[in-house]
């Protein structure tokens, strides 16, 4: 039984050909962003006033449900759920369940979320007994006023109240914190030592130059190269071998004792080692964070199309996908990308 009305696709039994791009890379992972809303307007992020697409352009639970079926059906791992806040879409633990039958086939090794966190208290243990068992939780900062200006009203206390409840429903959780030069920067080793003491891991984040925000990039951008260097200075940082699926690198600090990784298009570029697309709310697929490249898949499902059509329409962006993104961020300039990381999913 599913929650849905109709029953939604099994992805196929046999074993399919693989997605392969054209430099070689395997597609293994898929991002789906299943809202562009959110309970927050971090700043560098969203716009202070954002203009929500209407009902009807965002794909329906069953919409979205067919398509990530049909990845899995080519050889998808990894499925992680992101937005805008996945928590404020309506009946988003339904579609966790019924994602979660592929975890049960063995066609899937996971299925995760990023969120923001805000919700979490409330959702923690549906998305344990959904099957999801790593979460990532987005907080930069562990200052209440900090926190308030920077989402632009938010609340810590309820991001943290919902790492505890999701820790305490069996949830690993890790932490990622974008680093802001003039916002968050001086706060990150005590938010570091906080999370290792917790038992979290910790990622840091490159801000990246996505969509048009009310601030210069510029400002913000804090080379994560920079960061380290400055850690390294107090701590000690060990490389570890850990490979997530993700493109972060990890250290373990070894006075905390915890995993710290560092997420860099900016200042070390991870495009090579690439296994991951990204499919908006609308049905958009963009097989690059950093490039304009998007293929409509909505259109091919709404025109009536066959499994095989919606396949064909996925093997064709992936032979497409970019060798690379490029990002710049410098004064004055454009975004290198129009859409903002809310509707690409982060
Ligand atoms: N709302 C959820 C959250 O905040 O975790 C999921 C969506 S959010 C777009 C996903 C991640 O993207 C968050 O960790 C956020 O900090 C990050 N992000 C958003 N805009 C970004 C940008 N311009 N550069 C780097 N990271 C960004
Ligand atoms: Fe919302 Fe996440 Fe963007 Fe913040 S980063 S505005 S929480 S989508």
């Amino acid at each position: 039984m599913t929650p849905y009305d109709d029953s939604p696709a099994q992805a196929p039994a046999q074993t399919p050909t693989p997605l392969v791009d054209a430099f070689g890379r395997t597609v293994r992972y898929l991002r789906v962003s299943v809202t562009d809303r959110c309970d927050l307007r971090c700043t560098y992020c969203m716009a202070e006033r954002m203009v929500f697409l209407p009902k009807a352009e965002v794909l329906t639970l069953e919409e979205l449900d067919r398509i990530a079926s049909a990845f899995v059906g080519l050889g998808t791992r990894k499925l992680r759920l992101t937005g805008g806040e996945p928590l404020v879409r309506k009946g988003f633990l339904d579609l966790v369940r019924s994602l979660s039958r592929h975890l049960t086939t063995g066609a899937l090794d996971e299925i995760t979320l990023t969120t923001n966190g805000t919700r979490l208290a409330e959702f923690a243990q549906g998305l344990a007994e959904a099957g999801v068992k790593r979460i990532n939780v987005s907080m930069d900062t562990l200052d209440p006023e900090v926190f308030r200006r920077l989402t632009r009203g938010g609340d810590v206390a309820k991001v943290i109240a919902g790492i505890e409840a999701a820790q305490a429903a069996g949830l690993s959780v890790k932490i990622n914190a974008v680093a802001l030069k003039n916002d968050n920067a001086a706060g990150l080793p005590g938010m570091i030592e906080w999370a290792h003491a917790r038992g979290l891991d910790m990622t840091l984040i490159e801000a990246m130059p996505m969509g048009e925000i009310d601030e210069d990039r510029t400002d913000q951008f804090l080379s994560l190269a920079e960061v380290r260097r400055e850690l390294a200075s107090y701590w000690t940082l060990e490389d570890l071998p850990l490979n997530t699926g993700g493109p972060a690198r990890y250290v373990r600090v070894a006075e905390t004792g915890g995993r710290l990784g560092f997420i860099t298009p900016l200042s070390h570029n991870f495009c090579e080692a690439c296994n991951r697309v990204r499919l908006t709310c609308t049905g958009t697929l963009h097989t690059c964070l950093g490039r304009e490249d998007a293929s409509d898949l909505r259109a091919v499902i709404r025109a009536g199309g066959s499994d095989a059509d919606l396949i064909d329409a996925i093997r064709l962006a992936i032979d497409a996908k970019p060798q690379g993104h490029d990002f710049h961020i410098g004064r004055g300039e454009a975004p290198s990308v129009a859409r903002h990381m809310s509707t690409t999913g982060g």
